[in-house]
């Protein structure tokens, strides 16, 4: 393939843009070579500015889950658009996509609009904080939750990625609030609850973790987290930034029948334009200004055209039930025929999936955490990642990474990925 703009749109844009790009994964520090320049994108497939075409497993990390210019959501976006962009006042179109997200995720009571992934988890934290007169949290190994000061510690692909093991900028005041356990290790958890016993504000837990390749939970883990916190009066944060409406309507919590405390949106629940929300139980939530004293606010937060991005998304998945059922399909061929050729190859691999996330890692042992997801050789991602890119495939450039595939994928595009795989 041909990537002569790329290049020198990525010449270009390090000028003026801190590595050339505006989230540091997009720059392919790891997998090495130059990051892709995007001009447009329909369905399943992106098209680069050198007129190369890929089928792609990114999805704009997770939030894509109709494909790429879904009709209904382009159209009501533009419409939308010529009544004003932003009034700093609120909507009735506020109100009715709280109450679409009520109706559909369980265990919400009130709900917060903002305008990423990272303002929900942080606010959930500070409320959590707020409510329970509480310091510290647990956080898990691998699992990302924005990059707000108290969770950039041990926090995932990004950082794995990078090789970022501690974060210049985090001061050790706020660092040291912030505990952390392997993932699917409820002991390390009881000891850390017994050690700073009344001081836990919160535990926030990535429900299928996605941040460092596609880790499920283990039976009974979630489960025993939901007892610690009962029995402990902590805050149960259920980070369903990835898994919200991707998992299933109601997201993990429906899904793995886990109930949250507090609840954080991002990427689906915006149809592609910069959104978020936090939400939960009434006596939480309550506690938030204008009801409460914890202070959380947005300039931007419920803008109209975001809202309308994300209530036609949301409304297309309510409406449309079978979505979870063919994304479960195509998911299953995808994983049979990645462990069918990788085997015939003798590549040691793990192939792990729930739903429409998955991620291989090139190792030999189970992956169940991000000491175990370490292990995978990244060299062979590498190569693997820069021959799908050759041939029209387009993964997450980090081993670390789930890919995220769209209901726009078709059979005819996953044996296509099949046919590049076999010539790896
Ligand atoms: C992406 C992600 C975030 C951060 O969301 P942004 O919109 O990027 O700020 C938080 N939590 C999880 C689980 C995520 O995957």
């Amino acid at each position: 393939m041909n990537y002569t703009k790329s290049q020198q749109l990525f010449s270009r844009a390090q000028q003026s843009i801190p590595g050339g790009v505006n989230s540091p994964v997009r720059a392919f520090r790891s997998v090495g070579g130059t990051p892709v320049f995007i001009k447009s994108a329909k369905g399943a497939h992106l098209f680069d500015e050198d007129g190369n075409q890929f089928i792609d497993y990114i999805n704009s990390w997770g939030p894509m889950i109709l494909g790429h210019a879904y009709e209904p959501v382009v159209k009501a976006i533009q419409e939308k658009a010529a009544g004003s962009t932003s009034f700093g006042a609120p909507t009735e179109l506020e109100i009715d996509m709280a109450e679409l997200i009520k109706s559909m995720a369980p265990n919400i009571d009130l709900i917060r609009m903002v305008s990423s992934g990272t303002e929900a988890c942080m606010s959930a934290i500070r409320l959590a904080r707020g409510y329970t007169g509480r310091n510290k949290f647990i956080k898990f190994e691998g699992c990302y939750h924005g990059h707000a000061d108290c969770f950039l510690v041990k926090a995932g692909s990004g950082l794995a990625t990078l090789n970022i093991q501690t974060v210049p900028g985090i001061t050790a005041g706020v660092a040291k609030d912030t505990l952390t356990a392997p993932y699917n290790d409820l002991q390390t958890v009881e000891k850390l609850v017994e050690e700073h016993n009344g001081d836990i504000a919160a535990i926030i837990i990535e429900p299928v973790a996605g941040n460092m390749g596609c880790i499920p939970p283990q039976e009974a883990f979630l489960e025993g987290l939901r007892r610690i916190c009962d029995e402990e009066n902590i805050v149960f944060i259920v980070d369903e930034v990835m898994t919200g409406f991707r998992l299933a309507a109601g997201g993990a919590q429906e899904k793995l029948n886990i109930n949250a405390d507090l609840v954080t949106y991002g990427k689906v629940i915006g149809g592609g334009l910069p959104v978020g929300a936090f939400g939960g139980k009434k006596e939480i939530m309550e506690h938030i200004a204008p009801l409460g004293n914890v202070y959380q606010a947005g300039t931007l937060s419920g803008n109209p055209i975001a809202m309308i991005a994300g209530f036609t998304m949301l409304s297309e998945l309510k409406n449309n039930p079978s979505i979870y059922q063919e994304l479960e399909e195509k998911g299953a061929y995808l994983e049979k025929g990645l462990n069918e050729i990788l085997s015939q190859k003798s590549l040691p691999h793990r192939v792990n999936r729930f739903g429409s996330m998955i991620s291989i890692f090139f190792c030999d042992n189970e992956v169940t955490s991000l000491e175990s997801a370490s292990k995978t050789d990244t060299k062979i991602f590498n190569q693997f990642f820069h021959h799908l890119l050759e041939n029209g495939v387009y993964l997450p450039p980090s081993a670390y990474e789930s890919w995220f595939f769209s209901n726009a994928l078709s059979f005819e595009d996953l044996d296509k990925t099949f046919d590049v795989i076999r010539r790896f």
